[in-house]
């Protein structure tokens, strides 16, 4: 589904993402944990055309969604405009159909009742379980997050994370960059442990939590 090959970016000639490579196969979560400035987001922006790396290969299937931290709903917008505007505008898909889909989609996040609130209106959760309707309108085949509960308080966090869930058990094909760890243990099939720009660790969620690497259990420390 997605491919990324020796994947090199600097900033200002401080090298960001130092010869990062990775594999998501279809219907697959690959979770992306690290210390903060070690190059998730960087690596997030490369892999969906938001930034442009300075060497390497991306390859893949299909079309994506992101899901941002702080949400990035369109303020003046309405939810149901905020969920049916790219289908409409970006994909030229029909009105009627996209409407109906969008509505669908709402239902699923628990948004019905919310469709003409406007996003000043709603808590931080309802507005991400919003931008999660508007990345999957789009019918993407791989969804990307980019740290998608930390702007969230605690007791919002938890029904983000069963969204998400709910996504992995319908197995969507997700990367998603994240600080809860428990969370990442349970969703992923790989994780992958970035520091400083670099791979430092990679496996399944069984062998990440287990490794004896010094640089992954003083992160994973941090939680405890
Ligand atoms: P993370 O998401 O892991 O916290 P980032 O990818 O946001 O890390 O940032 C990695 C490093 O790259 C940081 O040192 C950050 O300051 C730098 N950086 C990220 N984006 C830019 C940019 N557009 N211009 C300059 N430096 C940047
Ligand atoms: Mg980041």
């Amino acid at each position: 589904m997605l491919e990324m090959k020796h994947i090199k970016k600097s900033f200002n000639g401080q090298e960001v993402l130092r010869d990062i490579s990775l594999t998501v196969e279809k219907g697959e979560v690959l979770s992306i944990i690290g210390p903060s400035g070690s190059g998730k987001s960087t690596l997030l922006r490369c892999a969906t055309g938001l930034e442009t790396p300075d060497s390497g290969e991306i390859r893949y299937t299909g079309t994506f969604g992101l899901v941002f931290q702080n949400f990035n709903l369109f303020p003046h917008y309405s939810v149901i405009k905020n969920v049916t505007d790219a289908p409409i505008k970006v994909q030229k898909r029909r009105k009627d159909e996209v409407y109906q889909e969008a509505r669908a989609l709402l239902a699923k996040m628990g948004l019905s009742d919310k469709e003409n609130a406007y996003p000043c209106q709603l808590s931080g959760g309802q507005q991400q379980r919003v931008s999660i309707a508007r990345a999957l309108a789009m019918n993407p085949d791989i969804l990307f997050f980019d740290e998608p509960t930390s702007a969230l308080d605690p007791e919002l966090t938890g029904e983000i994370l069963k969204v998400i869930k709910d996504l992995a058990a319908e197995h969507m094909t997700m990367v998603i960059v994240t600080h809860e760890m428990s969370f990442a243990r349970n969703v992923s099939d790989h994780i992958l442990f970035m520091d400083q720009g670099y791979v430092e660790l990679e496996g399944t969620a069984e062998e990440v939590f287990a490794s004896s690497n010094s640089r992954i259990r003083g992160f994973l420390g941090k939680f405890e």
